[in-house]
């Protein structure tokens, strides 16, 4: 029997009705390039692979991958690597081709979105269980509370919807929050585009690293009170005021 790995955020779905709702949520086609994360113990893998043709797993617990291994189909390819690392351009470069999808582990679950979302491009959805707050925040509206940096990068590539909550009892051993199921729709055409995206990021990121600052001063170093002027967006507000439009627009304002 395997114990659940605190390190490796190890949270085992067990509640049949929840599984069959994911899997149901996924709704996989037998053409589907589909990649689960954190495969775990095939809570969500084996029924997966009922209705598909060819599923890629990503998981770095190595006595996970020999229980896997020791069931494996033909269908299934299991990649021992670690997912903050993996690079899926190297499944497909074609664009809006592969659907991803996982449990994740949730001590990972923001480095891992950020790395996810520097291959949207070649994404066609991921349908991914987090904690609540953290699709609170990816989803969350301009102003709102938990508006930041994530809801930001995350709404500037993908459509983001929350559809439906999971209690800590559905797994073994329970997490200690609830959890929500969220599908991430990258845009196959960016309703606003950053003309150097590494620049968009850094904008991004300093306007939220000291919230309750203006963004006068907490884009000090990257926007001159010239540009401000340009750019007729206020420069008294606070980052949560912005939209990903403004955000797009500051930073274009350097680039043109
Ligand atoms: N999918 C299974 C389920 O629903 O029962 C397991 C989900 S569990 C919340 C997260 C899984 O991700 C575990 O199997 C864990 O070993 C794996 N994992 C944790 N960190 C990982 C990483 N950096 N890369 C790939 N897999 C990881």
């Amino acid at each position: 029997m395997h114990k659940p790995r605190k390190r490796f955020g190890q949270n085992f779905l067990r509640d049949q009705s929840v599984i069959q709702r994911i899997v149901e949520t996924i709704s996989p086609k037998l053409s589907d390039h589909l990649i689960e994360i954190g495969p775990g113990l095939g809570a969500l893998t084996f029924p997966l692979l009922k209705k598909i043709d060819k599923l890629d797993v990503i998981e770095i617990d190595r006595d996970l991958v020999l229980f896997l291994k020791n069931k494996a189909e033909d269908k299934l390819t299991i990649y021992e690597q670690d997912a903050l690392q993996f690079d899926f351009s190297s499944l497909s470069q074609k664009p809006h081709s592969l659907r991803i999808v996982g449990n994740l582990p949730y001590n990972i679950s923001t480095p891992l979105i950020f790395h996810l979302i520097g291959y949207a491009s070649i994404i066609s959805d991921m349908i991914f269980m987090l904690q609540k707050e953290v699709v609170e925040r990816m989803a969350a509206a301009v102003d709102a509370d938990d508006y930041g940096r994530l809801s930001v990068m995350v709404q500037y590539h993908c459509l983001v919807e929350a559809l439906f909550d999971v209690s800590p009892d559905a797994f073994n051993p329970p997490p200690q929050v609830t959890s929500t199921i969220v599908r991430l729709v990258p845009y196959e055409k960016l309703p606003h585009v950053a003309k150097n995206y590494a620049h968009f990021a850094e904008v991004v990121k300093q306007a939220f690293s000291q919230r309750r600052k203006t963004l006068r001063n907490s884009l000090k170093k990257l926007v001159s009170d010239e540009d401000w002027k340009n750019l007729k967006i206020n420069p008294e507000l606070r980052a949560e005021k912005l939209s990903v439009e403004d955000f797009v627009k500051i930073s274009n304002s350097k680039e043109s």
